[in-house]
């Protein structure tokens, strides 16, 4: 690949618009350009990255016995409306209309086309299973899209859908997805955990989320210190307390606070330490429930454990204005006690006495909150999100610590949803009709390519892992018009093609630091430097771009050391 006949207008400028490091690096790489607000172009050297991340994928799905298909980016409303979610994706569903005024969406997501096509063809338990994969350009309408690549509004993802007779097979085809996807990441040379995901309503731990590590990732998780277990925050297994807050024996009192709403004001005002608090939290639901949710003062409510208790939809934070129905008083002062709304609790209240509640009333806490005592029908759970130091669900003695992380892939195991509202079925062996059991499993394509940026880049620019590098090789012969160096560099990169070497061959007229910086920006794992004075002395400089180790090789065995560097590890 000549620099000359590629288009790669890189930017000497951190583009204005962009916020985390991949959008920067990959605007200033000249690798890609946004057309509109979360959706962008690809240029060739970017398009390689991504039709890289595509192969492996590609190859490993295949290895794995899924099949590559090609269904539409634009699909009929009706499948969508079968499946009940034409009315509840909201509207992150792009929806367009064609001229006969029929609608339709662009798809953000394939269940509905994959199991229209599966409960046309497949009859009996002998076509099963089945595993269909495609890679696509997918439509998410996102409220905001931003980080470019990394939440786009059009990307790239593979996205796998399994057909089979029973849970157990299923549950077989869903281990082997994991494997894949742990091939996968492993040969893209990326840093990810693979961590239990919320599961919505039909709970189960058989999803994971594929988190590539890096700080301005999106996802907060925890990993247990001492086993393997990982998971979302917003999902980790919470073990009870062994013992409930130690008891103040004190009666119910109410304190005045004046203008003391937060737990941190009232805390302050009250000198009691936050544990001691119960922070009562609205919520109303999609189907019109108002729940006051109780934790203690000191630890966050995950929604998503929420949401899957009471099985709904979604929740939110009640609006002021139901806050005050439920409560008669404004936001900032809600108890347990007298309150209009259906109550649950964290289970680390349990039996907790001596606390500290809202009274229902402005200006107005309650202190000697005994929970036994004074709510006895209280209802408990596991609400809270998980933080540091909270004990290991699995194996009991770990602790947890933080990491942020990039969601790259997801694996889900769907049971009868889709076939059931579908009517997917196939006869089984002794002739009856049973729904099919599936798996799903995503990846974005183009927000792995970003968070393999997030993880791998220095102040000078990207660092690419050698598997997705847009080529193996930069070559940066120093001075142009120098006849000797031209001919020594063009015979290696001659020779280097015909070896099946993928090169980046900076032939401009440029400065060598506009090329060095420029060979920086684009993060190739190597670069050879072929200058006029060291072959003289008869060698060329080998650089890598990740440590930025220099060696000097002989320039009449150039290539034969291009190839050792190349396979040699310290370049990936
Ligand atoms: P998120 O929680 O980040 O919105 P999701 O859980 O809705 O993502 P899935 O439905 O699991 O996404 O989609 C599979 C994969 O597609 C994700 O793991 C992610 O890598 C990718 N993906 C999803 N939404 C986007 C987006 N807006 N831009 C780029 N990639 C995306
Ligand atoms: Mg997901």
């Amino acid at each position: 690949m000549r620099y000359r006949q590629t288009f790669i207008p890189t930017l000497r400028e951190d583009p204005t618009e962009a916020e985390v490091i991949s959008h920067k690096l990959l605007l200033r790489a000249g690798m890609m350009r946004q057309v509109a607000r979360g959706v962008y172009d690809f240029l060739p050297l970017g398009l390689r990255v991504v039709r890289k991340v595509e192969n492996i994928v590609r190859e490993e799905m295949n290895r794995a016995g899924a099949q590559e298909i090609l269904m539409p980016a634009v699909c009929p409303a009706e499948l969508w409306q079968e499946s009940g979610r034409w009315d509840v994706y909201g509207r992150e569903l792009l929806r367009i209309k064609d001229r006969h005024d029929r609608d339709f969406c662009f798809g953000p997501t394939h269940e509905e086309v994959v199991t229209d096509i599966v409960r046309r063809e497949v009859r009996s338990y002998r076509d099963l299973p089945l595993n269909l994969y495609q890679i696509q350009t997918k439509f998410r309408d996102e409220v905001r899209p931003r980080f470019g690549l990394m939440r786009g509004r059009e990307f790239i993802m593979k996205d796998a859908y399994s057909f089979h007779t029973d849970l157990e097979d299923c549950q077989r085809e869903y281990r082997n997805m994991y494997d894949a996807y742990r091939r996968i990441f492993d040969r893209c040379g990326l840093t990810y955990r693979p961590v239990e995901a919320d599961t919505g309503a039909i709970g189960g731990s058989l999803s994971h989320e594929f988190q590539v590590l890096a700080d301005s990732g999106e996802d907060a998780l925890v990993s247990c210190d001492s086993c393997d277990y990982a998971a979302n925050v917003e999902k980790a297994e919470l073990v009870p307390p062994a013992a409930p807050l130690a008891t103040h024996g004190a009666a119910l009192t109410p304190v005045e606070t004046p203008d003391q709403r937060t737990i941190e004001e009232v805390s302050i005002f009250l000198g009691e330490p936050p544990e001691r608090f119960v922070k009562t939290l609205l919520y109303e639901t999609d189907t019109g429930a108002v729940v006051a949710a109780l934790v203690r003062g000191d630890h966050e409510l995950s929604e998503p454990k929420l949401k899957n208790l009471l099985g709904c939809q979604w929740v939110a934070l009640a609006a002021e204005e139901t806050v005050h129905k439920a409560t008669g008083a404004p936001t900032g002062f809600a108890g347990p006690l007298q309150i209009e709304a259906r109550l649950i609790s964290d289970q680390t209240l349990r039996g907790a006495t001596g606390l500290v509640c809202g009274a229902n009333e402005r200006d107005t806490h309650l202190t000697g909150l005994d929970i036994a005592r004074d709510l006895p029908s209280l209802q408990f759970a596991d609400l809270r999100r998980a933080a540091v130091g909270d004990t290991c669900p699995r194996c009991e003695r770990g602790r947890f610590t933080a990491h942020r992380g990039i969601e790259v892939g997801q694996t889900f195991y769907l049971g009868t949803k889709y076939s059931q509202a579908m009517n997917a079925t196939y006869l089984d062996a002794s002739g009856a009709q049973r729904p099919m059991e599936m798996g799903c499993y995503g990846i974005g394509i183009t927000r792995t390519v970003a968070a393999a940026i997030e993880q791998h880049h220095d102040d000078a620019g990207i660092v690419w892992p050698k598997p997705l590098a847009p080529a193996d090789l930069h070559i940066v012969p120093v001075n142009w018009n120098d006849a000797t160096t031209r001919k020594a560099a063009e015979d290696i990169y001659a020779e280097l093609q015909q070896t099946g070497t993928d090169v980046l061959f900076d032939d401009r007229e440029e400065r060598p630091g506009v090329k060095f910086k420029d060979a920086d920006l684009l993060g190739v794992p190597l670069r050879a430097t072929i200058g006029g004075k060291s072959l003289a002395r008869g060698v060329i400089e080998l650089k890598v771009r990740a440590d930025g180790a220099m060696t000097e090789v002989p320039a009449d065995r150039a290539v034969e050391a291009i190839q050792n560097a190349l396979s040699n590890s310290e370049a990936t």
